[in-house]
Order: C-alpha cells, then structure tokens, then sequence
C-alpha cells in the first residue's frame, strides 16, 4: 500500500497537471505526507467490510489510503475539476471499481445516493462547513456506525468536550446526542500543501444508542436557545424558548435540573429531559432570535 500513496512530489505534480490553486473558501489543503495518512486509516479502526464515506477526497491523498483497507469509497467531492481527475489518479494505483466519486455539496447529500450504504464516515474535512457536514452526514446516514474526521485542533477540542469544559458547546452536544466521540491525535500543518495556519486534530466517533425517545430537534432547540446565552441562567436562557421564565423554570424543576444551572454544565441526556419535560406540559418550542445563531450547527 505505502507505494501507492502520494507524496509532495507527486501532488504537486498532480495539481500543476490538472491547474489547480488551492482555495481557502473550499478548505483546500491536501495532504501530502504518507506517514500521516497511514496514522488517519489506521485511528479509523476500519474494517475490510467497511464502506468508507469520505467528504473532500480533493487530489486523492487519503482516498488512496483508504481503499487500501475498507471494500468500498464513496467520495463526495464539491471541486468539479478535483472529482473528474479522482477515478484517473486512483486508476493508476489501485482498483478503481471500489471507488465511487460523487460531485455534490457534502452539505446537502441525501442517503439515496449511495451503494452500498456507508458504514464509516472518513475525511479530512473542509474545515469551514466541518462541523455542520458531520452533523448532517450522522443525521442522514443512520448506516454509519462511526468515523474518524480532521478538523482544526480548535474544532477537535469543542467536538470532544464534556459538560463543565470551557469548550463545550453546541458541536459537543450535538455530536454526543448522534454518538460517542474523543480526540484521536494532533496533527501539524507541516503535513497539508499550502501549509495551514493552525494545528489539526482528529476526532474519532462511535455510534451510540439513542439518548431518548425524544425528537432531536426539540432536543437540540433547547441546546440552541441555553448556550445562544451561555453565562445567563437556564431559567433566563430558556426563557424565550419557553415562553416565559416561569415556564422555564416549571420544565427545569419537572426534568430535575437547577434553573439556576447553566447550559454548559448539562449532559446531553438532561438536555433530552428538558426537551421531554416541554413535551409533556404542551410548552417549548419557540424560537428565540438568538436562539437562531447556532442554525449553522444545525441539523
Ligand atoms: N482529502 C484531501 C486531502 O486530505 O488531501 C483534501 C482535503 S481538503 C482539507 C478539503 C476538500 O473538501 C477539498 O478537496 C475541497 O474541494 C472539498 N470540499 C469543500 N467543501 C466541500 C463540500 N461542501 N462538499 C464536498 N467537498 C467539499
């Protein structure tokens, strides 16, 4: 396999043959060190059954990888020039019929598109729409069991953290209610051509049981509208959502949590409790306009 993967000799080859200028609108910074794509395959934990999602396979650095231990890929790359050079560079160095190249917003897929379903989720990510590409792809995707994506190391850390953590945040909630998640590594912007500016960081990802027979968006309305306000109170924050501070504070006490407790310091299942508790006494549910500043995190 080692072989078969692209160094910097070769991607700059590749991207001087095909003209391409990396953009920092599209997140483009590729990968062109062996050793790092061999430490992302194997963080993955990936099967040889595995049907690998990978968002961004850009000049195919890690997608050589990755078809070197799981049965399928299925890229989705956004870069018309990028998806149409894909099945050619992987042709030349592994077997193209396990790849699938889609050129799509990673952002707006929908599950229909792909065959073989997708077990795992695998990327470097974009690092700009990263988190809401994650979020969407566990929402729509119910056949991923997990994944292991790269994000700024800023990112990796807010994805990770649990409650009390300064980091912690909507990404973190909302990636805790789809699965269980904790930091895979560090990477340096040594590895990426044009070399970024930040670290990176790994998140590896498992798929968990549902947190509550809840629906999420109302779950994740609460999350929004607690840490739109995250130093107010609960009972202040959740006000709007509510419809009053009273009513927050009835639900509060109904889901067993302090309304003077505030949002950072909730587990994703009392999150749930108080989004059950709404349900039950027919409150909940309006949207605070603050409460719509996290809407780039959702679904
Ligand atoms: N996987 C390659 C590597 O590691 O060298 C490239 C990673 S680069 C950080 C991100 C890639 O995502 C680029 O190829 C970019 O064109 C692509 N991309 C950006 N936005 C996207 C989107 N919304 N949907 C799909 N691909 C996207």
């Amino acid at each position: 396999m080692a072989d078969a993967l692209l160094g910097p000799a070769e991607i700059r080859e590749l991207a001087a043959r095909l003209g391409v200028a990396p953009t920092k609108k599209l997140g483009q910074n590729f990968l062109h060190d062996p050793n790092t794509i061999r430490r992302i395959v194997a963080a993955a934990g990936l099967r040889a059954d595995d049907v690998v999602l990978e968002v961004g396979p850009g000049l195919g650095s890690l997608t050589l990888g990755l078809l070197g231990a799981a049965a399928h890929v299925h890229a989705v790359e956004i870069d018309p020039v990028l998806a149409a050079a894909l099945p050619g560079t992987v042709a030349e160095r592994a077997d193209p019929a396990r790849l699938s190249v889609h050129l799509d917003d990673a952002l707006k897929v929908a599950a229909d598109r792909f065959t073989p379903a997708p077990t795992m989720l695998v990327a470097n990510l974009p690092y700009n729409v990263a988190v809401p590409v994650v979020l969407h792809l566990l929402a729509t995707l119910p056949t991923l069991r997990g994944g292991l994506v790269m994000v700024q190391k800023e990112v990796a850390d807010r994805l990770v953290a649990g409650p009390g953590s300064k980091v912690y945040g909507v990404p973190s909630v909302k990636l805790a209610w789809y699965s269980e998640a904790r930091a895979a590594g560090r990477v340096p912007p040594a590895v990426f051509w044009p070399v970024p500016n930040v670290d990176s960081g790994l998140v590896a990802f498992t798929r968990r049981d549902p947190v509550a027979d809840v629906p999420r968006a109302a779950v994740f309305q609460v999350v929004d509208a607690a840490f739109a306000q995250r130093r107010k109170t609960l009972r202040a924050a959740l006000a709007g959502w509510a419809g009053g501070a009273a009513q927050a504070e009835e639900i509060l006490v109904a889901a067993g949590i302090s309304p003077q407790a505030r949002g950072e310091s909730l587990t994703v299942e009392q999150f749930a409790a108080v989004a059950a508790a709404a349900a039950e006494r027919g409150l909940g549910g309006r949207l605070s306009p603050s409460g719509r500043q996290h809407e780039e995190v959702n679904p």
